[in-house]
């Protein structure tokens, strides 16, 4: 680490607390791919803040819409109406299908307050009599409240947090069989069935084409919803606006968080039909921050951005030349030993035998020194994530520093 670099880690250890392990980097400045640490080296990202920075880096177009409208009118609360929310949820209905939007902060405020609508929606509309239940998969990240860590089947967020909260059910991911005698086996009670469209944090498994239209037809079949969480998944991020793009599945819940903001401020969303969001009533659900008129157009600038500058088309192209060279690396250095994903969320899959749970983060190591910023998720799995604006170039310049980094060992 340079001189600046070591003195702002040794300042933040001292008095933050010690939720996160960092990649020893310090970031200053960010534009479009690329970042800067405090002593002025440059780097480009390839985790875009887990999927958040999809639009690149300081965006001028989200920056000024943010200053704006900061400078006009910052927050009221939900307690009066505000001149920007009724455009942003016009927007965010019509763009992306469903009759209404309710707003919130973070990503796992959208998944919680997706749980929410679909219990509610359960007790009346469904008519569950007894405790509604929400099955969702193992390996699971919706985030780590309580709900989230309830639900979880990691026990590094899960354990010594308990009691935890009932209501939720687990079943392998990529499984139709076990899903649907999770169905059987709770009944008229189930809720939902909540999914990732694609699991991020478990290292970018991506199911086969047929599991999400089967899993929507379960939950037809039994009468519950389908909530995706597509909130890493979502905004492009896969090479279409949406992860279940892909197989043509409408899920009753969207839950969108991360790169609606393109980064420049936390807002996540919930879409779903009438028939279910105006099951909960005023005074039952909310957000002092939720639909502010910032976070509105921020998001309306965000995706116009998306969308007006082809991103999407750019995340599918870049992401196929990406799968391309992720896979003549794994058939060229021994370390790596596979590849996956889909549009720019790939993960390189490394041979750790020989260190357990250490050498992907050596790998990042050696990355970043070579300029190009990853971190492990999970042990053996690097995700390589880059904000959906990259070039060719920028592309070939970090895949080069990959293959030097794997040529390491
Ligand atoms: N859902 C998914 C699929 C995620 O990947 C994450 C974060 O990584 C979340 C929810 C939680 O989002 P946040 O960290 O904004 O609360």
């Amino acid at each position: 680490l340079g001189p600046k670099s070591a003195s702002l880690v040794a300042r933040e250890s001292k008095v933050g607390a010690e939720n996160y392990a960092p990649l020893p980097v310090v970031l200053a400045k960010g534009d479009g791919c690329r970042v800067w640490d405090a002593d002025g080296e440059e780097y480009l990202d390839f985790l875009s803040a887990y999927s958040a920075v999809n639009q690149g880096h300081c965006h001028p177009k989200i920056v000024q819409a943010l200053s704006d409208q900061a400078g006009t009118l910052g927050l009221t609360s939900r307690a009066f109406y505000n001149d920007v929310l009724g455009e942003y949820c016009e927007f965010m209905t019509s763009l992306f299908g469903y009759e209404r939007l309710l707003p919130m902060n973070s990503g796992v405020e959208g998944s919680e307050t997706a749980v929410k609508l679909a219990r509610r929606w359960a007790y009346d509309v469904k008519g569950v009599k007894g405790d509604a239940v929400v099955i969702m998969a193992e390996n699971n990240f919706w985030g780590r409240s309580i709900a989230a860590l309830s639900s979880s089947s990691d026990p590094t967020c899960k354990e010594g947090f308990g009691p935890y909260a009932p209501g939720f059910d687990l079943v392998p991911y990529e499984d139709l069989a076990k899903l649907e005698a999770a169905l059987k086996k709770h009944g008229a009670n189930v809720a939902a069935v909540m999914l990732e469209p694609i699991q991020g944090e478990a290292g970018v498994v991506v199911p086969p084409d047929d599991y999400l239209p089967g899993v929507k037809a379960l939950c037809e079949k039994y009468n519950c919803l389908m909530v995706a969480d597509e909130v890493q998944t979502g905004i492009g991020r896969t090479g279409k606006l949406l992860a279940v793009d892909h197989v043509n599945v409408r899920p009753d819940i969207l839950v969108l968080g991360k790169a609606l903001s393109g980064g420049a401020y936390p807002v996540s969303a919930v879409l779903c039909d009438s028939e279910i969001m105006l099951n909960v009533r005023p005074g039952e659900h909310g957000s002092t921050y939720g639909g502010n008129p910032v976070a509105a157009r921020v998001a309306m600038a965000a995706l116009n951005a998306l969308i007006d500058e082809g991103m999407v088309e750019n995340a599918q192209r870049m992401g196929d030349i990406l799968d391309g060279e992720l896979k003549r690396l794994v058939s060229k250095r021994k370390i790596a030993l596979d590849t996956r994903g889909r549009g720019l969320l790939r993960a390189l899959i490394i041979d750790d035998a020989q260190k357990p749970g250490e050498l992907a983060y050596d790998v990042c190591l050696a990355m970043r020194d070579r300029g190009v910023l990853a971190k492990p998720t999970h042990g053996n799995i690097i995700r390589l994530a880059p904000p959906l604006v990259i070039d060719e170039a920028q592309l070939d310049a970090a895949v080069s520093s990959l293959d030097e980094a794997l040529a390491l060992w």
